[in-house]
């Protein structure tokens, strides 16, 4: 044990059973531990790090706003949080944003919206909220309310209450669900913890129809499947609809803490006024000017097409792994977000592919999840392919 592990050991509440390396610095996709140790990186630090590490550019653009100022509150304006908002309204094409510190805040956000939005309309207080089994977004109190993984929230119970769990891509339970008092439905475009499955393209279809019809609010959650991550900015633009709240965060800052939920005009004009919400944090100048940096290399370096090109070679690799290995039951995913669902635990194989120089990590116990920075090549795809596949053989 190095003297690290033993710290935090020590002082770090036992929230985590880490892996046993201290990560120390990292270039490109490949992060070196303190004994010099390289590894090649499929988990991007859980699907944040999309630019890659030690980026010149991104590195620059931080540290600049560091010497101007870091943070003003939002009882004033700042240069970097105005020129953000429209960035990433114009990415997501909503109309509005608010700044976040997380995904989980984001989540906060964008229930309270729905809330407020419901009780403008009819006074009342006792609406319901639709979320999915086996859905995750995050770990605060209201986040964890709507989480359906019902381990997450057993001890804490009770949540914010009148959240109500439909079964993912089965339209009829989400309807089946559905009354008057309901003010959102709350979904991942992509399931991503509970094991990376994406929506069918006629459940969202018709998710947004039934909301369309009853002024319900679609809450889409593309906390870890938006921002590129599979091959289209945000996923919901696959299937040609689009939510009124999104939720966004992991690859916004490309390392830096920040979140955001955004919305149309019609959602913002009828919701959250003046003392309805607010962060000390939200939106400080260095989140700010991490968000405006990572959209502009997303343009500059067309990430999205990149992504989407580079898609059918991580799917061809991880088809041809799975053709040998017995132990795995199905490929899944859309574009640099896949899973490979095993027989059993894949701790051992997560384990075996640490060893041989591969960070990867789970979506649930049988799961392998595959979200490495969206920058890597054709040349990195081909790496982590033997890596992962030495990994298995020997696990
Ligand atoms: C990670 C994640 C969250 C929570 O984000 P935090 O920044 O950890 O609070 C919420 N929703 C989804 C889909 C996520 O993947």
């Amino acid at each position: 044990m190095t003297d690290y592990m033993k710290l935090g050991d020590t002082y770090l509440l036992h929230t985590y059973n880490r892996f046993p390396i201290v990560l120390e610095r990292g270039e490109g996709i490949r992060l070196y531990d303190d004994k010099g140790r390289e590894y090649l990186d499929s988990a991007a630090g859980i699907a944040v790090y999309a630019l890659g590490y030690g980026n010149r550019e991104f590195n620059d653009a931080l540290k600049n706003q560091i010497d101007k100022v870091m943070h003003t509150s939002n009882l004033y304006y700042n240069e970097p949080a105005c020129l953000a908002a429209k960035d990433v309204c114009e990415v997501s094409k909503m109309d509005r944003v608010f700044f976040t510190n997380s995904g989980t805040e984001a989540i906060e956000g964008a229930i309270k919206t729905a809330r407020k939005y419901a009780f403008l309309k009819d006074g009342r207080t006792d609406h319901n909220i639709i979320a999915m089994e086996h859905s995750f977004h995050g770990r605060s109190m209201g986040a964890l309310s709507v989480t359906g993984n019902a381990h997450y929230r057993e001890a804490f119970e009770p949540g914010i209450g009148n959240v109500r769990f439909a079964s993912f891509n089965d339209l009829e339970s989400v309807e089946s669900l559905m009354d008057d008092m309901t003010c959102a439905v709350i979904m991942e475009t992509v399931q991503g913890e509970g094991g990376i499955y994406p929506s069918r393209d006629e459940f969202i279809k018709g998710v947004r129809k039934l909301c369309d019809e009853r002024d319900i609010l679609l809450i889409l959650d593309e906390i870890q499947c938006g921002m590129g991550r599979t091959g289209y900015m945000f996923a919901w633009e696959k299937y040609g609809v689009k939510p009124d709240i999104v939720t966004i965060a992991k690859a916004l800052g490309n390392g830096v803490p920040v979140g955001a939920f955004a919305m149309t005009e019609r959602v913002a004009g009828n919701s959250l006024v003046p003392g309805d919400h607010g962060t000390t944090y939200g939106g400080n100048p260095f989140a700010c000017a991490a968000v405006s940096e990572v959209l502009r290399q997303f343009r500059e370096k067309d990430i999205v097409s990149h992504v989407r090109k580079l898609t059918p070679v991580l799917e061809k690799t991880l088809d041809e792994i799975k053709d040998r290995y017995g132990i795995i039951k199905e490929r899944r995913g859309a574009g640099f977000m896949q899973a490979l669902e095993l027989e059993g635990s894949c701790a051992p194989v997560i384990e075996k592919a640490r060893e041989n120089g591969l960070l990867i990590i789970s979506a649930g116990a049988n799961t392998l999840r595959i979200v490495p920075p969206l920058v890597m090549e054709e040349d990195d795809i081909a790496e982590l392919g033997r890596r992962l596949d030495k990994a298995l053989k020997e696990a």
